[in-house]
């Protein structure tokens, strides 16, 4: 089964068995979302938290990037999860901010791996993983007889530490905690052993994230051995995917992607930006990481109906001054297909714009990863393809194209 076909028929089955039979689900969330979590968890491809903790469609923003990481407050340099921080904390309200770690993390591993003074390998992927530096530090001092195997164990927990604290850098989180509206979760997901740790704040967050991993490990983990014994030891991922942190979009959910099957990045509408070691080692460092260390074949980007950040870039004001930190500075990433619609189809509606705008963003970030060269190579050279796609979650349908 080619690509495109293995999401067209991931979605039909989603849609006959769970999008179909479950209206009292879907219809409420057709006119907005309120999920209570916001997640962050790593981009493999074993780990999507909408599988191994049950998350439900309008449960759970979630931002995937490499190591669940979350680095602190910087405008210039992390707009993309500040964006999504700043969105899921102001306009969506969100209660709990879960980061989750887990087994065998090969970004955890990459940080512990590097060595003082040496040169990067990577354009991107050790700049990234540097923001659990702290975390390192303390691992090296605390445990410097352990064996590296262990000291990488001990490293995934106190990299969610440091990303907690990096939260409380964030104005908006800081306030929301001092006032007690908001609580900050840490969860460590070890799929060697099939068992889930969440530690701190609100003991019924942390029921519900353990309940649905329960849950998960008796239906589907404990009776798959055959998909999940291979994937302890390494994930060769087929797919990467971008789609929106929005809590009703996720791929494993709508296109049943299995465990191991794609890595995912999920940000504020799916952008991809182009190329620039300053701005983006966020999305940069997976882009590399998947396509130079794991090698899939497939970079599919996907958008949706009523994104919220769509909505945002077309509301942008020429000259007006931003609201947000970081929100407004992350869509105008989507500014070239912005303008293309303004000028295509000008006497349209505000939402119909919206929806057109939706896709040619997705465009615009599929021009975007050509500007990477490791991806620019690999289209070239035939071993990559990339695929645009848009999940419409009103009419409940799924759209791909290759451009
Ligand atoms: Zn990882
Ligand atoms: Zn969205």
């Amino acid at each position: 089964m080619d690509a495109v076909q293995r999401l067209q028929s991931g979605f039909e089955k989603f849609k006959t068995d769970v999008y179909d039979k479950k209206p009292e689900l879907f219809e409420p969330l057709k006119e907005g979302q309120a999920p209570r979590y916001m997640v962050f968890a790593c981009s493999d491809s074993r780990v999507c938290p909408s599988v191994t903790l049950g998350l439900q469609p309008g449960e759970a923003f979630t931002v995937r990037n490499i190591a669940a990481l979350v680095p602190p407050y910087d405008k210039n340099r992390y707009t993309g999860i500040g964006s999504a921080i700043e969105y899921a904390v102001c306009a969506l309200k969100v209660q709990v901010l879960v980061v989750i770690g887990h087994s065998k993390c090969g970004g955890i591993k990459a940080l512990l791996s590097l060595k003082d003074g040496a040169a990067d390998s990577f354009h991107f992927v050790e700049d990234w993983v540097r923001i659990g530096f702290p975390a390192k530090k303390k691992v090296q001092t605390e445990h410097a007889a352990r064996h590296a195997d262990d000291q990488c164990d001990i490293l995934e927990k106190e990299a969610v530490n440091v990303s907690l604290s990096n939260l409380l850098t964030y104005p908006w989180v800081k306030e929301g905690v001092e006032k007690g509206t908001l609580k900050l979760v840490g969860g460590h997901y070890d799929f060697v052993i099939g068992k889930f740790l969440a530690w701190e704040a609100m003991a019924d967050a942390v029921e519900r994230l353990k309940a649905g991993f329960e849950q998960f490990k008796a239906d589907v983990y404990d009776k798959k051995p055959e998909l999940f014994e291979p994937l302890k030891a390494h994930q060769s991922p087929k797919y990467m995917v971008f789609a929106c942190s929005d809590s009703r979009v996720c791929p494993s959910v709508t296109l049943g992607l299995q465990p191991g099957e794609a890595f995912a990045v999920r940000n504020i509408a799916s952008m991809v930006p182009p190329y620039d070691k300053t701005k983006y080692a966020g999305v940069g460092s997976a882009i590399e990481y998947a396509v130079c260390a794991l090698k899939v074949e497939v970079i599919v980007v996907i958008g949706h109906s009523r994104c919220g950040g769509i909505k945002a870039l077309l509301s942008l004001q020429e000259g007006e001054a931003d609201k947000f930190h970081f929100v407004e500075e992350w869509v105008r990433i989507g500014a070239p297909a912005k303008a293309k619609v303004q000028a295509d189809h000008a006497s349209a509606a505000f939402e119909d714009q919206c929806s057109i705008l939706e896709k040619e963003a997705v465009n615009v970030s599929l021009e975007n990863l050509k500007s990477y060269p490791f991806v620019k190579e690999g289209l070239e050279k035939g071993t990559l393809k990339i695929v645009g796609g848009h999940y419409d979650f009103v009419s409940g349908k799924f759209e791909t194209w290759t451009p």
